[in-house]
């Protein structure tokens, strides 16, 4: 079968593999019928993230139809169509009965293989997904793959931020960061609620986006000192990056919540406890429980209610990978998000 694999930073190639086999009792096989390249995919691919084994199939966001079933999988049937979290998990430990599954302790990310361990990822015509009674979610007929696509990762870590935010009927928001997460993150604050929705990001090409969407457009560097965007009930950091923080920090009412979904590699949080204490913060952040939303938002995408579908810019054939890399990476031709389709 075709897969796209990790070679080295900037080279990730199509590579003929062996089919995956059954391993586990409570192992899927999934004939992958659409994958999407992530963000998160080009922190490998750039080389910020260090460790990920040459071959490595790469994709943690993937839709198909079940092939082959392990014998302890009971809710599963063959032929049925599945949207996945980019991750697996138990079910049944501390962290998956706390509502956090992407924190599972027999959980494992797709498309991340160190040191001969690990799990090969789902930019593939095939691909293993162990514990598959517990990660895997059966799709509604109304729902399309990008739906599935979108509802196993990006919708589903946009939620995930409203709700870290505690976001309610009434709330002033700012979302820092537009990109397919950010938007979604959008989406998710009008859902509940939130009376004014402003959309922060450089990039005018993802303010226009982001307007689309709902909400309020203010260029980055015009933020900080605007009068219409102080004292925020919330902040939705969708970046990573310290700046983001500072500018997050600075937009707050005391007492707001600062809730962060952008993954951050800095020594130190930006913001001081001292500044934290001053203004009151709840300062919240963590890795998207992205199965516990799946059902959820399968059905809310089932009903018609988003048009987050438009988040995919372009549709390449899984031959097409390593172009739609470079193109994701440069931000060609007004790129932000890509579907692979093998
Ligand atoms: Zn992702
Ligand atoms: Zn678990």
């Amino acid at each position: 079968m075709r897969a796209i694999t990790f070679h080295e930073p900037f080279d990730v190639r199509v590579s003929e593999l062996r089919e995956p086999v059954l391993v586990a009792p409570r192992d899927a096989i999934v004939r992958v019928t659409a994958t999407a390249i992530c963000g998160s995919d080009l922190h490998p691919y750039r080389g910020h993230e260090r460790g990920l084994e040459r071959g490595t199939v790469l994709g943690h966001e993937f839709t198909g139809v079940i092939e082959a079933l392990g014998p302890e999988l009971g809710g599963l049937r063959l032929g049925q169509r599945v949207a996945s979290p980019f991750s697996t998990n138990c079910g049944d430990c501390p962290a998956c009965r706390r509502g956090l599954p992407a924190r599972c302790v027999h959980g494992e990310l797709f498309g991340w293989v160190q040191d001969g361990r690990g799990l090969h990822g789902g930019q593939s015509e095939r691909v293993r997904v162990p514990l598959a009674d517990t990660t895997l979610v059966a799709v509604p007929d109304a729902v399309d793959d990008a739906g599935a696509l979108l509802a196993g990762d990006v919708f589903a870590t946009g939620s995930f931020a409203a709700e870290l935010a505690g976001l309610g009927t009434g709330d002033r928001v700012a979302v820092i960061g537009c990109g397919p997460v950010g938007i979604c993150a959008i989406a998710a604050s009008r859902r509940r609620g939130a009376s004014e929705v402003i959309a922060i990001d450089r990039d005018p090409a993802r303010l226009d986006l982001a307007a689309r969407f709902g909400a309020r457009p203010l260029p980055a560097d015009a933020a900080a000192d605007d009068p219409s965007a102080q004292q925020l009930d919330a902040v939705l950091e969708c970046v990573g990056q310290p700046a983001a923080t500072r500018l997050a920090y600075r937009l707050l009412r005391h007492g707001g919540t600062l809730a962060a979904v952008g993954v951050h590699t800095e020594a130190a949080l930006a913001i001081t406890p001292g500044e934290l204490y001053d203004k009151n913060l709840s300062y919240r952040a963590g890795r998207c429980p992205a199965r516990r939303f799946l059902p959820e938002l399968l059905a809310r995408i089932a009903a018609g209610e988003n048009g987050l579908a438009a988040l995919f810019s372009h549709r390449l054939p899984l031959a097409a990978g390593p172009e739609a890399y470079r193109m994701f990476d440069e931000r060609r031709d007004g790129c932000t998000k890509v579907m692979l389709v093998p």
